[in-house]
């Protein structure tokens, strides 16, 4: 477990805050970020920095976080490529195509929670409250994915899913992968009902270290979960980095659908390729 590197980066540009891994800001030929509840122009419960959460929020401010969103990583909005979560393992190869959809345009697609991409200069967007973020670089073949992997993504696979995809699509190594996790609900932020559990462990019983029992309820461990499956898909444990923050542990930075109870916007992790 000592390979699991705890380390994120926060970063303060005027009213702005995000976050990065250190272990990806080290390449060059990358740009990421997750950001936090602060920085956009939203209110409410979803100030401010809100890139999701539709019926709490206007469609002209959610527009405008993801201008300032782009303008952090210094490219037009028409450069954001969106999910469109629903909790499956589907992966979208986003080509020049794609740029801008979810975004300034719509979406042709539906059903997505992962992007893959080797084009430079196109955003990977996804939505999270509480949802892992999952970044995938590989620096030998230049590319990219990332995902969000929600409990039911967790169970299914979706890391997995995205090293596998990765590998088909572009011929990366898993062994060369840096993969990175962002801020989601802590084991002891994530209880369920014993049925949920039930399913982790009929999936794989090595699960069930993972999880502990309190009461009738489970707590299972999802970044364990996500971290063993990328290894049993060939990432090299030393390449595996977490940034150890729970969104529900720091509702204070972060929005929580738990923490808040439904009542908040949604944050965006975020990965491209430069030249
Ligand atoms: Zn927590």
């Amino acid at each position: 477990m000592e390979a699991c590197t705890l380390a994120y980066q926060l970063h303060q540009e005027g009213a702005r805050q995000y976050l990065t891994l250190p272990a990806l800001s080290g390449y060059a030929g990358l740009r990421h970020l997750f950001t936090t509840r602060y920085g956009g122009v939203s209110s409410g419960c979803t100030a401010s920095w809100n890139f999701g959460a539709w019926s709490l929020d206007s469609e002209a401010n959610i527009l405008r976080n993801y201008e300032i969103l782009a303008e952090t990583l210094g490219v037009a909005p028409n450069r954001l490529v969106r999910t469109d979560q629903t909790h499956t393992t589907n992966i979208r190869v986003v080509t020049e195509a794609d740029a801008g959809k979810g975004i300034t345009r719509p979406r042709d697609y539906s059903d997505v929670d992962g992007l893959v991409t080797d084009v430079k200069g196109i955003v990977l967007v996804t939505g999270h409250a509480d949802c892992n973020a999952l970044y995938f670089y590989d620096p030998v073949k230049a590319v990219i994915g990332l995902a969000h992997s929600g409990w039911r993504g967790t169970l299914n696979g979706i890391g997995a899913a995205m090293v596998e995809t990765m590998r088909m699509q572009y011929g990366c190594n898993p062994a060369d992968l840096v993969a990175g996790l962002g801020p989601a609900l802590c084991q002891t932020c994530f209880e369920v009902d014993p049925d949920v559990a039930q399913r982790f462990f009929k999936k794989d019983p090595a699960y069930a270290q993972f999880a502990v029992q309190k009461g009738i309820k489970y707590h299972i461990d999802l970044k364990q979960v996500i971290r063993y499956d990328l290894l049993s898909a060939g990432v090299l444990a030393a390449q595996f980095h977490d940034m150890g923050l729970c969104t529900k542990c720091r509702k204070d930075l972060f929005f929580s659908h738990r923490g808040h109870q439904g009542k908040r916007g949604i944050m965006a992790a975020a990965m491209m390729l430069v030249e």
